[in-house]
């Protein structure tokens, strides 16, 4: 044995030295402080070592590495500028030493080799993968980039353009596409990999491949002249820019850097990535993102623990065809879990298939399943009229109107129907769920299931834990919301549930800041900026006004000291003439259908006349930062109320909840981690500066002390 560390050996027979990537009592191999350190010393070893002809290079686990340990890393990116480039040159130069031994070396890639996995193969000079394997570099979605020798090498082996694309949007990619762009040298069946990686080599020793060439290659300056390199990384940048709208700086960094780079040798290329690297590792958005990516970690651990009281749901069922009903069916049905949809009228029932007919189609023209696997799919939705197969299903998610009286008594009936241990759950989005448990005989087989709207679209599903709702009826939806495919958030019962509590309170700012005059057109182009998907008068024609309405009646009576409104808003207007939004053609804006049957929003002067029937004052304008804080202060505050009444546990849950439910800015890493970026110090003050619009700009008191101790949510 050449080498033996905790993550990895090296062993030599017969001249051939052989790499195995074998993280000692783990199931995966990581890239953590510990593989950088067994590997430095290994590269050293393989240097020094007399008699060795060639490296192979491979993984003893099923992936061959799954990435960087971002817990880990996350904690690194906090030390000085100085100490992370002294870290990251000692992690550089085991890939240098390996890409500069003097014999010919190989990469087998099975499973997965993500990030500093990949880098590591981009040290080798050949790489064989598996048929099945995937390959890419994900860390722009955490808001950094490859740092290991990524933007360096990948340019270099296979083309700016190509290596752009690879970097900035972070997916991975499979074998076929990895061997066409030039990223491997040959794709193998699995059972292949090991033998063609090693017959590739034996070649290469043989002087059959140029393996001095691809070395050469691979350490020499980009061969591009300024012209091209100009447009290459000018025009991407202005893509990449489009398509980020500005908010993501990573994939813009490594473009900058890799366009800097191109005329350098590699040692340099390296010293200019690192530059890069560091400055992004500092930002918020890098910070947010990580955390986002450790938050959803936690979801998933969390899902694991319920996975193991649940019970299995083979059969579902959905009371209700409509927007919600047909939604959950068709989700049901496409992740294998066969469904009865009942509701009380046949047309409604119509309409529920042809919208699951139109998902599934759609699945089809875009090649994500054959014609055989739709017809198996929409096979699943059993539409029903009567409670007749009630009898052995596992699980029914309630979603006809939203009335407490219709819901009572159709929970009622189904509890008679149903087997005494299935699962009944609402899709209720306002009403109680102790309110509507009250009257039930199993009251602990029942709780909240909140989808949200489009149902395939929206990750978020709140699971809403009602008084007397058993942990097993937990676990069981919360394990059915991760075989849909969907992100599970437990929270307990309240006004609004967790999400539509914290966002009706930036809705509240909205229609202040319209009553003092404010043009709600700059106010969404101004949120936009800040990263929402739509602003917040968009996004209530989206939602639709009646309903924004009705859950604001809610969240008045359930919270009268902050949420109960005086004198008529620019909603109550909107309501009051018949513009819902969207779904009536009018609402803030106009709606037309574009070519390809979606509404599309434009400009309309009676909108605007209705809105000025609110504003006392006339019109007055309110600049950016005003704007941004009105709206989102209420929003912070009512978060950390939320999570001080443990409605939900953490404050991951509560931004994650956030991200997914609402389409909180993702790089902002949820309103709790954006008003940790800022000091919650700041959000107090600025607070306080808003104090005579009452309580819902009032910070609470453990807000004020965590202030005072400058503690965050995020410890
Ligand atoms: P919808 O009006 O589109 O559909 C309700 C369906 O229930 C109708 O087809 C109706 O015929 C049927 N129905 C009425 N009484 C019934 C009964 N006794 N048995 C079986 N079916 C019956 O409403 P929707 O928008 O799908 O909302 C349904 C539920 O989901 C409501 O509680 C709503 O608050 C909730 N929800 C809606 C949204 C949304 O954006 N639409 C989002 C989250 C939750």
């Amino acid at each position: 044995m050449l080498y033996e560390g905790s993550k990895l050996s090296v062993d030599v027979t017969d001249g051939i030295a052989v790499l195995c990537f074998d993280a000692r009592e783990a199931s995966v191999n990581k890239f953590d402080q510990a593989t950088i350190d067994d590997l430095n010393e290994a590269a050293k070893a393989l240097a020094h070592a007399d008699g060795v002809k060639g490296l192979l290079v491979k993984s003893a686990k099923p992936a061959f590495i799954v990435g960087a340990d971002i817990m880990e890393f996350g904690e690194r990116f906090k030390a000085s500028d100085d100490e992370m480039r002294e870290w990251m040159a000692d992690a550089n130069r085991m890939f240098s030493t390996i890409e500069d031994l003097d014999f010919p070396s190989v990469t087998a890639i099975n499973g997965m080799a993500l990030g500093g996995g990949l880098e590591m193969c981009l040290s080798t000079d050949y790489r064989v993968m598996g048929e099945k394997a995937q390959i890419g570099f994900p860390e722009t979605k955490l808001g950094i980039y490859p740092g290991f020798g990524g933007t360096v090498r990948t340019p270099r082996l296979i083309g700016a353009d190509n290596a752009i694309e690879w970097i900035a949007d972070g997916n991975p990619r499979r074998a076929d596409k990895a061997f066409k762009a030039g990223m491997v040298d040959a794709v193998v069946a699995e059972d292949q990999l090991e033998a063609a990686a090693r017959d590739l080599l034996d070649r290469a020793i043989a002087g059959e491949f140029d393996w001095k060439a691809r070395k050469a290659e691979k350490k020499a300056p980009l061969k591009l002249n300024k012209t091209e390199a100009a447009m290459t990384f000018q025009t991407a940048k202005g893509f990449v820019l489009g398509q980020t709208k500005g908010m993501y700086p990573a994939p813009i960094e490594a473009i900058d850097r890799m366009a800097k780079s191109a005329g350098m040798e590699r040692d340099d290329a390296i010293k200019e990535e690192t530059e890069g690297f560091i400055k992004l590792a500092k930002t918020t958005e890098a910070a947010a993102l990580i955390q986002l990516f450790l938050n959803d970690q936690l979801i998933k651990k969390n899902g694991k623990k319920y996975a193991k009281i649940a019970h299995s749901v083979e059969q579902a069922a959905v009371l209700g065809a409509g927007i919600m009903g047909g939604g959950i069916a068709y989700q049901s049905a496409y992740k294998g879990v066969p469904i009865l949809m009942k509701d009380i009228k046949e047309d409604a029932i119509q309409q529920g298939l042809d919208e699951a007919s139109k998902h599934f189609a759609k699945g089809v023209e875009r090649g994500k399943m054959d014609s055989a696997r739709m017809a198996q799919g929409l096979s699943r939705i059993r539409p029903t009229l009567t409670y007749g197969d009630f009898g052995s299903v596992d699980a029914v998610i309630e979603a006809v109107v939203e009335n407490p009286k219709v819901k009572k008594s159709v929970l009622a009936e189904t509890e008679d129907k149903v087997s005494e241990k299935a699962i009944i759950a609402s899709n209720t989005s306002s009403i109680s769920i102790d309110l509507l448990a009250a009257d039930l005989k199993r009251p602990e087989n029942f709780l909240g299931m909140h989808f949200f709207n489009p149902v395939h679209k929206m990750p978020l599903v709140e699971v809403i834990r009602g008084a007397k709702s058993s942990e097993e009826a937990i676990a069981t939806v919360v394990n059915y919301a991760h075989t849909l495919g969907k992100t599970p958030i437990v929270v307990n019962d309240c006004p609004g549930f967790l999400v539509n509590r914290i966002l009706f309170p930036y809705f509240f700012g909205f229609q202040q800041l319209i009553s003092d005059g404010a043009d709600f057109v700059k106010i969404d182009k101004v949120m936009e900026k800040f990263g929402w998907p739509m602003g917040p008068a968009y996004l209530s024609d989206v939602v639709g006004m009646d309903t924004s309405q009705h859950v604001e009646e809610v969240l008045a009576e359930g919270y009268p000291d902050r949420m109960a409104q005086d004198g008529t808003s620019s909603l109550d207007v909107m309501v009051e003439k018949g513009r819902l939004g969207q779904k009536s053609g009018s609402g803030y804006y106009s709606y037309e259908k574009d070519k390809k049957g979606r509404p599309k929003k434009t400009l309309d002067d009676k909108a605007y006349e209705l809105v000025g029937s609110v504003q006392k004052d006339g019109q007055k304008d309110f600049d950016a930062d005003e704007i941004v804080d009105r709206m989102m202060i209420p929003m912070i505050i009512e978060a950390a109320r939320a999570l001080e009444d443990g409605i939900a546990e953490t404050a991951n849950e509560v931004d994650m909840g956030l991200i997914m439910g609402i389409g909180f800015p993702p790089f902002r890493g949820g309103a709790l981690k954006y008003a940790d970026a800022q000091g919650l110090k700041a959000v107090c003050d600025k607070a306080d500066k808003y104090a005579s619009f009452g309580k819902l700009y009032e910070p609470t008191e453990r807000m004020r002390e965590m202030a005072a101790n400058g503690e965050t949510y995020y410890g």
